[in-house]
């Protein structure tokens, strides 16, 4: 690139303004986030050493984590895809789940770490890790940036937690409400009533 074609720099993160829910009270802001990542991303390398990993992002939500996961781990990293969706309809509670594997995605033999946002009442996470058990992986594991434990009816845990929180509803860091606030570099909760 020539001197001339240079562009002005991209603005710091502190300089964005994004907008975030009315009443919102951040609970871990960008830099906590990225100590949490840090120190998953040392349990993971503790646990696989060398060997290849397959890293399955959890759509939307886990996009965001995955995707900074993944470059702090330092094995040789396949990266698939699983959607999820439970259908809120401009709630918060869950409708029903859907629940769809990356067409080709190759896991027999492999070891796989699901990644997702939030873990909560498991529903999701548990159907996607038999999916994928039925594969026949070398191994599954789980990794979540958050953990509502209270919530939880699916008899599962993560092998990999980033926050444990009370029963609150969150956003930011590619969780979503209503498919808004994917984007805040933060993790805000949402006033009481105001997510559910
Ligand atoms: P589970 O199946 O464990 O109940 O929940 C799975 C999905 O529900 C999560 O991956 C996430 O998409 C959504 N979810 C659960 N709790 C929250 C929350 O506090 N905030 C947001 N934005 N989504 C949540
Ligand atoms: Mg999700």
């Amino acid at each position: 690139m020539t001197a001339g074609s240079r562009r002005a720099p991209a603005p710091p993160f502190a300089t964005l303004r994004p907008e975030y829910p009315p009443g919102s009270q951040t609970l871990f802001t960008g830099d906590e986030i990225r100590e949490a990542v840090e120190r998953l991303a040392s349990e993971i390398r503790a646990v696989y050493g060398r060997e290849e990993l397959t890293v399955v992002a959890v759509l939307h939500g886990g996009l965001v984590f995955a995707a900074d996961l993944m470059r702090r781990l330092d094995m040789p990293v396949r990266l698939g895809v699983a959607l999820a969706s439970s259908y809120r309809g401009g709630a918060t509670e869950p409708g029903e789940l859907q629940v769809q594997m990356h067409p080709g995605l190759d896991v027999a033999g492999r070891h796989v770490l699901l990644v997702d946002d939030i873990l909560d009442t498991g529903r999701t996470l548990l159907r996607l890790r038999d999916s994928i058990r039925a594969m026949d992986p070398r191994s599954v594991r789980l990794a979540t940036l958050v953990d509502k434990p209270s919530r939880r009816v699916a008899p599962l845990h993560a092998d990999f937690t980033g926050f444990t929180i009370p029963d609150l509803f969150i956003v930011g860091y590619g969780l979503d409400w209503n498919e808004r606030y994917r984007n805040l570099p933060d993790i805000v909760a949402l006033p009481p009533g105001g997510g559910r």
